[in-house]
Parts: C-alpha cells; structure tokens; sequence
C-alpha cells in the first residue's frame, strides 16, 4: 500500500531512518529467543551445536537434567533428546523505542539451523512496525508475506517495508520470544500510568489501550490491573460497570478476579440491587458473595418452576382428578397415578425424559402412572384412555430398568381398575 496521508508519509519516512539493529541487540536475540543445544552421541561425547566443539561428556544423567556448559564457547546448553542432527526453529524478536513523537514497537523475523559437527548458523531481518501515535492510533509498516494458511511466518525478505493494514492478522498475531531490555518509551505513556511492567499483556495491546480509552488509563493508574486485562480488547464492556468500578476506586478496593467480579455484578444488577452502593459492589470476600447469589438464584429458578407447575394444578385435577388414589403393588414394585403437574415435573427431572417438558399432564386421552421401588422412581407409564392400553412404559433417559417386564405386567393386571374408575 503507497502511503497516502500525511501521517503516512511521515511515517514511512521515519521508518527509513530507524537504527539498524546493532550486533549486541542480534547477539541478544539469538542467545535469548532460542534454545541452545549440545548433540550427545552413544560413547558420550558431547557436541555443542552453537560453535561446533566437541568433548568427552560427564554424568550421563546430571547433563541431560542440569545442562553443560560449552567448553570453548561458553553457552549454556541442553541436551538434545533424540536421534536429530539437524534442529531448525524460527522466533520473532522485537524492539520497543521512539521516534519523534511515535512510541514504535519493531517486530524481526529470527531463524536458526544447528547441525552437528557445523557452527550454528542464524539469521534475522525485520517484518513489521506498529506506529503509535500519543493519541493512541496507530500505523502498521511491515514487509509483505507470502499467503499460506499452514505457514505464518513466511515473509517475503526481498520486499518492501510498506504501509500495510492496521487489522493485518500476520502482523496482530506475532508473539515475540523475547523483547530487547533496553526499552524506550514516549512521555505520555509514563503521563498515562505505565511504569515498564506490562502485566502479561502484549506491549501493543496496553500502550493503545492506556493512550486511546482514558478509563483504560485510569484501571492501570489505579492498579485494577485484573479488570484492565479482562476488558482490553473490549471497551465496550467496561462501559457497563463503569458505575461500579468507580464506586471500588473510591473505596480502594482492589478487583482480584475480573470475570467473577463482572458475573457478581450482573446478578447484582439482574436483583434489582443497587450496583453503586459499596456494600454490594465492594464484598470483602467475592468469591463468597457471588456464590450466595448463585444459590439464591437457582433457588428462585427453582420456585419459579414450581409455581409455573402449580398453576396447571387445577386444570390437571378437573381432567384427571377422578383417577387420584389408584395404587397398584405387587409387593416390590408400586405403580401409582400422578396427582399434580409438580409431581410431573419430578419425574422428569428425575429420570431425565420429557413427561414434564412435553405437557403430558394437558394430554387429554393419557394418563401418567409412576413405578417406583421403596420410593425410587424406576419407570413412567403412559395408558392410552380411548383404548385402554399402555403406550409407552421408560426409565431414565427413555431406556428400560431391570424391572421392565414386571412393572408391565403389573400395569396389565390392573388396567380395568382404570376402566372402572372411567364410569364412576
Ligand atoms: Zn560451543
């Protein structure tokens, strides 16, 4: 992409003008990026893969848990584990200064091949720049990338370092290995709050966070490091507990678990509770508090079904009323009717089928029998009332129980105590 604004263009210049990384910084990124390796062979001799020497190894087990130290070279290294002699790796390095008025994190494509027996040989080159502006924009220079869904890391070397789209998902999704220590950073990051600890987040992610969303700044200012991270990416959402997050840093108290503490404040909210009072917004034990909720909650979910379910009580007893009381027992096994659409709701819930969900208690032409064994729900019959006959006899989850064939017969047995109940 040519660059078009201004901004553009003055980016691009400036970005011509970056320092060269310097030998210290690429001996830092292949020391730092990489693991660094020493090939042991059966007669346990030790090649280190960095510059090539080779020596007669030590403990065989001490070196593969503690590491060796190249005798010539002085590199730390681990054992290769494995037959390989040829270990390649790539890794992204990157670099975080200014440039004018621009806090610039510069982003460089490493690569390393070690074989044994030869000096590890490394490269590096850069691919991307991301150009913050103190108002929290910002522009992406980077170099162009071959398009491979299997590979994200091949960038094409020989082209040009161009303004490319913010959004870009090669340029978004580089996760460095290491970054160089020695930082720089612009005077309105450090107005803004920010120390140098960059709390687990990505430097991009927080810079263009605390620049461009003042409540942002205010979360890192304030130490809600928690709430920072939960709402980076998504402004928005923070929006909805401002009210309550201000009401915490009047009160110094610190939000530990963001999440839990968002969940705890849309019950709060869903309560009709006041979310900018301190006494709910502020518990001394979230965990505690949000719990409380929970139960409270499910109880009243709970209550609700059952009121739900006892208002169909009456139309269920005008229908099927007349069969109440029917108890048929074979000594073992007790088979019974329902007598109110809770009870449906029981069984449902109980041996997991749908009598309850499916409003058999609104069926007209069937009636709902239990078969329980010393109180234990086993199976749910369903008797066809036009034809006398049962039509469906299930336990849990729709299958049968051991039971299955007597509690059929015992149904059978008894199904003209039904057809008398029909006249009465
Ligand atoms: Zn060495």
């Amino acid at each position: 992409m040519k660059a078009k604004t201004p901004l553009q263009q003055e980016i691009i210049g400036l970005s011509r003008q970056l320092c060269r990384l310097t030998e210290a910084q690429k001996r830092y990124a292949f020391e730092h990026c990489f693991e660094h390796l020493a090939h042991r062979n059966a007669k346990n001799v030790l090649t280190c893969l960095e510059c090539g020497h080779s020596w007669k190894g030590g403990n065989g087990l001490a070196d593969t848990l503690l590491g060796v130290t190249c005798p010539q070279c002085g590199m730390k290294l681990e054992i290769a584990v494995g037959r390989k002699r040829i270990h390649k790796d790539i890794e992204y390095f990157s670099i975080i200064t200014t440039c004018n008025q621009y806090q610039v994190i510069r982003f460089f494509r490493a690569a390393c091949t070690l074989k044994v027996g030869l000096p590890a040989s490394y490269t590096i080159f850069e691919v991307a720049q991301r150009w913050i502006s103190p108002d929290g924009t910002s522009t992406t220079v980077a170099r162009n990338r071959a398009y491979s869904s299997i590979y994200y890391d091949l960038w094409l070397s020989q082209s040009k370092m161009e303004i490319r789209p913010n959004q870009e998902h090669h340029v978004y999704d580089i996760c460095p290995a290491c970054t160089y220590p020695k930082q720089r950073f612009i005077k309105e990051l450090k107005r803004n709050g920010f120390e140098g600890n960059y709390h687990g987040m990505r430097p991009y992610d927080l810079f263009m966070a605390i620049l461009g969303n003042s409540r942002h700044e205010t979360l890192l200012k304030a130490g809600q490091i928690s709430m920072l991270r939960y709402t980076l990416h998504s402004p928005k959402r923070l929006d909805n507990y401002w009210d309550s997050v201000k009401i915490c840093l009047r009160n110094d108290y610190a939000i530990v678990d963001a999440s839990m503490w968002c969940d705890y404040i849309d019950m709060l909210r869903q309560e009709h509770k006041d979310i900018r009072n301190a006494h709910y917004v502020c518990p001394a034990n979230l965990k505690e508090a949000h719990d409380k909720l929970v139960e409270k909650r499910n109880k009243e979910n709970l209550q609700k079904k059952v009121m739900d379910a006892k208002s169909h009580d009456e139309e269920y007893r005008k229908k099927k009323g007349k069969f109440f009381g029917l108890v048929f027992t074979d000594g073992t096994i007790k088979i019974r009717v329902l007598e109110s659409v809770v009870e449906f709701m029981e069984e449902g819930s109980e041996l997991h089928h749908c009598v309850y969900a499916n409003k058999y208690y609104e069926k007209d032409n069937s009636l709902i029998f239990s078969a329980t064994i010393e109180g234990i729900r086993m199976e749910t019959i369903e008797v066809s009332l036009s034809k006398m006959q049962i039509v469906q006899c299930r336990g849990k989850h729709n299958g049968i129980s051991h039971y299955h064939d007597q509690i059929l017969q015992l149904m059978k047995d008894n199904i003209c105590k039904i057809s008398a109940r029909m006249s009465a």
